[in-house]
């Protein structure tokens, strides 16, 4: 195998794009557009989700930014709450380091990722359990470490 080959630039995924039933409701955001950008930028999938890997199981209650927004929380001036209540915020700040820790680790420096959701929302998210303008809390960590973060629709 020549060097090249086995360089491919790598890109983290929010794993529930790539079909991994992995959403709070144990459904995916498989999106076939997404699919076919990766393959023509020549970029390989490091398939990722914050929140399973900050402890929370499939299927889980949905959860939100209480207040402000991302950079509130990953700044320890605001939680993420479930729809009842529960105080999950170690658990997402846990799955944003994570999903750094991942692109560090190989070498990505672009992430396509969900939007709307709490952890990977790019332009959307949510905070006090409405949909507004603004990043989940694993797409603020990334890009305040200079990784590109693309928002991605899901499901086409
Ligand atoms: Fe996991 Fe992010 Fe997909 Fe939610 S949007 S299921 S946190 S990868």
């Amino acid at each position: 195998m020549q060097p090249e080959e086995s360089a491919k630039r790598k890109a983290l995924v929010s794993a529930c794009l790539l079909g991994r039933e992995c959403r709070y409701d144990g459904r995916h955001n498989a999106d076939s557009v997404l699919a076919d950008e990766l393959a023509e930028r020549g970029l390989e999938a490091v398939p990722f989700c914050p929140e399973e890997h900050g402890g929370l199981g499939t299927p889980r209650p949905p959860a939100w930014i209480e207040e402000r927004d991302a950079a509130a929380v990953v700044d320890g001036e605001a939680r993420m709450l479930t729809d009842s209540g529960r105080d999950v915020t170690a658990e997402f700040l846990e799955g944003a380091r994570g999903a750094l820790a991942a692109c560090h680790a190989a070498d990505a420096r672009i992430a396509f990722l969900k939007e709307r959701s709490p952890s990977c929302g790019v332009c959307q998210t949510h905070v006090g359990g409405e949909l507004t303008e603004g990043r989940g809390v694993t797409a603020e960590l990334l890009a305040r470490d200079g990784i590109e973060v693309r928002g991605v629709a899901g499901r086409r």
